[in-house]
């Protein structure tokens, strides 16, 4: 889905006439708990395969073969590395086409999700997607490849699945705070959402939805990590979450991690989850209309308090040293942050900015400290 709304101005509730473009990706998404296996035949059928590719981690290889059992596998691959290294994705690569297949099927989260988009990006072999985290790859078609300890990304429509088959068996088996800073990192999505580049209201319908299945879902996880219902939430939100935020585009706070994770191999959802309230706390005082969105989503008083309650209830992961960052690297990432802040960030952004942001996530301070430097800067949008 991308989007884009003309003359500027993104607080549309504020606006005489709606005016935007917005493009709904194609994608078929099955919601169906306990039916893997049949949904993903289904799909198989319906895409005419024969020679279907399987690919997941060792770790994920009995569910895998569960899911997959009754279909024409000539390939099992369980090689998966997070960022998807080059040279992974050619070895799988050349596989694929070894073996003459027709399909692929993930079943994993987002590196095994992103090891199944490197393929499909040079053959252009359709995906069907059972995702086993609240990463939300399957429902982008951003791909992601790492060369050298460098990430690289891009947008293509070969890499986005044809198929996603969500089934929330598949996630009870994933740690609590795994779940925890999995399901931290779709709220990540729904946030940056309201703000980023293309951001129009139909992604932020998508997001302040995508927030408020979160925040019902994550803390059922928590309380009941195998029961259903929590899960199914949780993977609700993180659709919507992904499809709000590939529309959208990369706001502030994907940025930051962005450089955080190439740069020092920082774990994925955890650099999230830890980030997001200091982003949301320098932003949003900004962004006055996206600012209630998230707080209407969350039923709280702010957005932040919405989202600071959330991550108090599910013990959500707090600071970046925790995950192996030093301090001197906090602050030797700021020039590569300043560097890529997204256009139209609700407010400007000083080194001074992005160096008090990531020592305060360094060491788990109260993001609030981040807003203080807000009201008299003038770049306040409607957004
Ligand atoms: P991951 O896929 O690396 O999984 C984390 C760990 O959890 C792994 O050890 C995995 O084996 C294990 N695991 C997965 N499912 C499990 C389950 N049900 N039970 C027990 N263990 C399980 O991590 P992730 O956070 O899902 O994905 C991170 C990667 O996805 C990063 O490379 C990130 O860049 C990418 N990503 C891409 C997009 C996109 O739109 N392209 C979006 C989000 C994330």
């Amino acid at each position: 889905m991308t989007g884009t709304m003309e003359g500027g101005d993104h607080g549309a509730e504020s606006q005489p006439f709606l005016r935007f473009n917005h493009e709904s990706l194609p994608q078929r998404v099955c919601f169906a708990s306990g039916e893997a296996a049949a949904r993903v035949r289904a799909e198989a059928e319906r895409l005419g395969a024969s020679r279907v590719m399987v690919i997941a981690a060792a770790t994920e290889a009995e569910p895998a073969q569960t899911v997959t059992a009754d279909l024409p596998v000539v390939l099992r691959w369980d090689e998966v590395v997070m960022h998807v290294p080059v040279e992974v994705a050619e070895r799988a690569r050349a596989a694929a086409a070894e073996h003459r297949v027709d399909l692929l099927i993930s079943v994993g989260g987002g590196s095994t999700t992103g090891l199944a988009k490197a393929i499909a990006l040079t053959s252009g072999l359709p995906i069907v997607a059972v995702p086993t985290t609240y990463a939300g790859s399957e429902a982008t078609s951003v791909w992601g490849l790492t060369e050298q300890a460098r990430k690289s990304t891009g947008v293509d429509a070969r890499v986005l699945p044809c198929s996603v088959v969500y089934d929330a068996t598949l996630t009870v088996s994933l740690p609590v705070p795994m779940s925890v800073a999995s399901g931290l990192n779709a709220l990540a999505h729904c946030v940056d959402a309201m703000w980023g580049p293309r951001v129009d209201p139909i992604d932020q319908t998508l997001a302040g939805e995508g927030i408020r299945a979160l925040a019902a879902g994550l803390p059922a996880v928590v309380a009941d990590p195998a029961g259903l219902p929590g899960r199914e939430q949780t993977l609700y939100g993180t659709y919507l979450s992904a499809v709000a935020f590939s529309s959208a585009g990369s706001g502030l706070h994907h940025k930051i991690c962005h450089v955080l994770g190439g740069r020092y191999e920082l774990p994925h959802a955890q650099t999230h989850a830890v980030v997001l309230p200091y982003v949301l706390a320098f932003n949003a005082p900004a962004a006055p209309q996206a600012e209630q969105r998230i707080a209407a989503a969350f039923g709280a008083g702010s957005a932040l308090d919405g989202l600071e309650r959330l991550r108090r209830e599910v013990d959500a992961p707090k600071a970046l040293r925790d995950y192996g960052l030093r301090e001197t690297e906090a602050d030797d990432a700021v020039q590569a942050v300043l560097d890529v802040v997204p256009d139209g960030n609700p407010r400007s952004v000083t080194a001074e900015d992005v160096q008090r942001l990531l020592r305060a996530a360094w060491r788990g301070a109260d993001p609030r400290t981040m807003t203080a430097a807000t009201t008299d800067d003038s770049t306040t949008t409607t957004r």
